[in-house]
């Protein structure tokens, strides 16, 4: 009995130190290891404090590789080995963070913490996270990255039972959420707003682009009428052009043709008809002063012989010659005419007795001294011219013509190649009629 109790004694002596000394070094271990993760912590509050003392940036630009790290840790099936190793590897990069990474750094470590089931140093990690928001602008908080923090966070005080800071936490995760929400609403808005307005542009433009083109098609189509107007004014005139140069062509033609009924087409003399109509007016003119409008009538002496000696050819050239210097001898006033045959008549206005008595010897000399090439040298050409004036107011030009017959056949009569002066005749045969009442 004895016996067993030294046993049991020495067996408990000996549990006990074994004991004692495990429990020891379990909390050494525990504590160690609590030291290590508190040291972890202060020195992230360093970090975190550092970084505290720079001013906040309105826009915190934020590794790429932070994001998918996060992302990957909220995947329930992530490889912890791995995600351990970027952590590991990102740490190193924490001077060159800004406060967001730093914030998502903290986050990354809280998360793996707690899927590790580690929630007081889960806790703790959130909540230097949570020490940088001050840093990180508001609109950046609400993302879910950020705000899951908050989420985290609610759970973990749950799990500890401060459901009082859960409550907190929740709340504000649910308020970060509403306006990350929001932002995001706000921000499909303005893209929407965005779309319409370009949209609207787009509509804009393309009216814009129509009336462009409506507008170029309207002035293509002024221009086109404008220059169909200048065609139209160029043919117009083109025509007006061709129908005044017809009009004048046709007044020349007109004229030339009144011409030729008033000419004689062998001598280009005026003919009969012309002579009669400008001595009717003549003779009504001079009825005031009679004696100063004069008659010629002249007739070609033996012409007859020379168409029967030289050919009528050269009678028709003879023709023209004579009315050439008869023509010639006319002043401008006096109207020259071929009558008929070898007979010519001239009617001189403001030409008395006197005055065409010389005008009539002139032409008588000029005729009968003129050379005719065609004709021998002997052949000579001369002109009877019977002269009468007008001798009263009533007369008529029939009358002064049959005078002037009168005296030119008086001028055959005499020899040929003279000037007879009617007037002379009537006054010798008033004379003759005197003296034989006399007798
Ligand atoms: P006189 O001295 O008496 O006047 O004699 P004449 O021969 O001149 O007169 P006559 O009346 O006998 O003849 C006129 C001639 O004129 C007759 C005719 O053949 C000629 N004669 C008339 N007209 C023309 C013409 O246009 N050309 C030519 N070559 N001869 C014409
Ligand atoms: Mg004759
Ligand atoms: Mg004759």
């Amino acid at each position: 009995m004895n016996l067993a109790y030294v046993r049991d004694y020495l067996r408990l002596v000996l549990l006990v130190p074994i004991l004692l000394s495990s429990l020891l070094l379990s909390s050494l271990l525990f504590s160690s290891l609590t030291l290590a993760q508190q040291s972890d912590i202060a020195q992230e509050k360093k970090n975190v404090s550092q970084l505290s003392a720079l001013a906040p940036v309105a826009e915190l630009s934020i590794d790429p590789q932070l994001i998918s790290l996060i992302s990957l840790l909220n995947d329930s099936e992530h490889d912890q080995v791995d995600t351990q190793q970027t952590i590991t590897r990102l740490s190193d990069l924490i001077a060159s963070y800004n406060y967001a990474e730093q914030c998502l750094l903290l986050i990354a470590k809280a998360l793996t913490a707690k899927s590790n089931q580690q929630y007081l140093q889960a806790t703790e990690l959130f909540q230097s996270a949570e020490q940088l928001f001050e840093h990180i602008p508001d609109a950046q908080l609400s993302a879910p990255i950020f705000s899951q923090l908050h989420h985290h966070l609610a759970q973990l005080y749950a799990e500890q039972a401060d459901y009082q800071q859960a409550f907190l936490q929740r709340r504000e995760y649910l308020k970060k959420y509403q306006q990350y929400r929001k932002s995001k609403r706000q921000q499909m808005i303005d893209s929407l707003k965005q779309n319409i307005e370009v949209e609207k542009k787009v509509e804009l433009n393309e009216i814009l682009i129509s009336q462009n083109e409506s507008k170029a098609r309207r002035i293509a189509e002024q221009q086109a009428q404008k220059q169909q107007r200048r065609y139209n004014f160029i043919a117009i005139l083109a025509t007006t052009f061709v129908f005044i140069l017809l009009l004048f062509r046709q007044v020349k033609v007109r004229n030339k043709l009144l011409q030729l009924t008033k000419i004689d087409a062998l001598t280009q003399v005026y003919n009969r008809n012309t002579l009669f109509e400008q001595g009717h007016k003549l003779i009504a003119d001079f009825a005031n002063k009679p004696s100063d409008f004069t008659v010629l009538l002249l007739d070609l002496d033996h012409f007859k012989k020379i168409n029967d000696n030289f050919g009528h050819h050269i009678g028709d050239q003879v023709l023209v010659k004579c009315a050439q210097l008869v023509g010639e001898t006319m002043r401008s006033r006096d109207v020259f005419a071929r009558i008929g045959g070898e007979e010519f008549a001239a009617l001189l206005p403001y030409a008395d007795y006197n005055k065409a008595k010389a005008i009539a010897e002139r032409i008588n000399e000029k005729i009968s001294q003129a050379s005719f090439d065609y004709l021998p040298s002997e052949q000579k050409v001369t002109v009877s011219i019977g002269l009468a004036s007008m001798t009263h107011s009533n007369m008529s030009f029939d009358e002064l013509i049959h005078c002037a017959d009168l005296a030119m056949y008086q001028a055959k009569e005499q020899g040929r190649n003279c000037v007879v002066s009617y007037n002379k005749i009537a006054h010798e045969q008033e004379r003759r009629s005197q003296d034989s009442g006399v007798e």
